[in-house]
């Protein structure tokens, strides 16, 4: 079985899947993966594709961007709490004020090639 590692997750990004950890004992699902559980220490721990539908939980429009960002500003980032339980961070494309978005928005996971890599990110579903 593929190890629970960083690399592999970002490996499974890239095909646009999001593969997360379950845990065999308690059921929890964590994001990226890890190898043991972060809420009963279990080591009973199986790859589960998630789904790229959830909601936005907390968010934050950037109007000063880092450089490598210029071109992208404003720009939206937030913490999205997957359908499928686990919570990611990523950018919300497509927004560009506060006021298009609010906790509980339903966001849908988008994968962009940047750079040689794939990126997850999230738009307004
Ligand atoms: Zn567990």
């Amino acid at each position: 079985m593929m190890e629970f590692t960083a690399k592999a997750y970002f490996d499974f990004i890239g095909e646009g899947r999001i593969m997360g950890s379950r845990c065999g004992a308690c059921g929890d699902v964590s994001l990226p993966p890890r190898p043991v559980c972060k809420e009963c220490g279990s080591v009973e721990m199986r790859w589960e594709e998630l789904g790229g539908g959830g909601e936005v939980r907390a968010y934050t429009v950037i109007n000063i961007p880092l450089s490598r960002m210029e071109d992208r500003s404003p720009y939206a980032v937030g913490v999205m709490k997957l359908d499928d339980g686990p919570s990611v961070s990523g950018l919300i494309l497509g927004v560009t004020s506060g006021d298009e978005l609010s906790v509980g928005s339903r966001v849908e996971a988008e994968y962009v090639k940047e750079g040689g890599k794939t990126h997850l990110c999230f738009r307004l579903a």
